[in-house]
């Protein structure tokens, strides 16, 4: 079986075009497939406009969440929902071309890939896009992740590649890393990234700095290798101070600086904040694991066993 995993935020103006195009391309090459709509506890009709879908198309599943969860939550729900030999995540705003679905599927069967993921080759002008081209390889060189090339959500897996991922609990996720990290063998497809077919997009600019943080937290040292190269820094810097503050006071030099001893109370309480700021990124990420709470929680999976 196939199934087709596509998380949705308030997205009723899309879901018609959406699950037309979904499943026109997913059976064009199979006959046995789910496609999993999490509805991520959405506002708005979404819930309503795919319930009139699944009518018409048993093979249309919905996980309904009991509220926002966030777009990494909704695809877990997804991946361990999923029962196809072959799982497929898809964003639900129709930039991930759905038709590209049908080359995917042949990769992963006949190419011998594990895991096979879109890479973006460009797209058509978003405003976030220089960003995001940029914390792709910028988290690439510090996460020490090299074959994660500029790939979003946009992948299909096999099993195998999907009880990996799968069995990885924690609560802070970055999917695209998760999945380089879990090794396999990795395949990409080169496309071009559609603009959002409409709406706005709902992953908001802050959402988006909050994952490139969990990215950067969850998958490197960086921050405190960044900070140690800082302190060490200081310390040689007020060594040398120092050094330079004893002479004067040997030689006699010495008008006691109001300024020097304030620049560096200065120098040091702000390094000391960022450390502070650092640490407590990682302490309140190990408190967010130890809390060990569910990812996402169902409110009501719609399938031909539940209903
Ligand atoms: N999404 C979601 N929960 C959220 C935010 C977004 O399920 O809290 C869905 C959204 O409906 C869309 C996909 O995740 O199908 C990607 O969102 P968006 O297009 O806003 O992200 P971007 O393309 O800007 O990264
Ligand atoms: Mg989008």
């Amino acid at each position: 079986m196939f199934s087709l995993i596509i998380p949705v935020y308030n997205e009723e103006g899309l879901i018609g075009e959406l699950a037309a195009r979904s499943i026109k391309a997913v059976e064009s090459f199979t006959t046995h497939y789910e496609i999993l709509f999490i509805n991520d506890g959405s506002t708005d009709s979404t819930l309503e406009k795919l319930i009139e879908v699944r009518k018409h198309h048993s093979g249309i599943k919905i996980i309904d969440l009991s509220k926002n969860f966030g777009h990494q939550a909704a695809f877990t729900a997804g991946l361990e929902l999923a029962m196809g030999n072959y799982v497929a995540m898809m964003d639900g705003d129709l930039q991930d071309p759905p038709e590209l679905l049908s080359e995917m599927y042949r990769m992963i069967k006949d190419e011998g890939y594990d895991i096979v993921s879109g890479k973006r080759k460009g797209r058509k002008g978003t405003r976030l896009r220089l960003a995001t081209n940029l914390f792709h390889i910028f988290f690439k060189k510090i996460a020490g992740i090299d074959d994660m090339e500029n790939s979003g959500n946009f992948s299909i897996m096999n099993r195998a590649a999907v009880n990996a991922l799968v069995q990885m609990k924690e609560s802070i996720r970055y999917l695209p890393g998760m999945r380089s990290y879990i090794g396999f063998r990795q395949g990409y497809i080169e496309y071009i990234r559609d603009d959002r077919m409409g709406g706005e997009p709902k992953m908001t600019l802050s959402k988006l700095v909050v994952l490139g943080a969990d990215a950067i937290f969850s998958f490197s040292k960086f921050p405190i290798k960044v900070c140690l190269f800082l302190g060490t820094i200081g310390t040689i810097v007020f060594f040398f101070a120092g050094i330079y503050a004893l002479v004067d006071k040997f030689f006699g030099l010495a008008i006691l600086g109001w300024s020097s001893t304030v620049l560096s109370i200065y120098f040091l309480g702000s390094i000391q904040l960022i450390f502070l700021g650092v640490v407590g990124e990682y302490v309140y990420r190990i408190y967010k694991e130890s809390q060990n709470r569910p990812i996402y929680l169902v409110k009501k999976f719609y399938d031909a066993e539940n209903e």
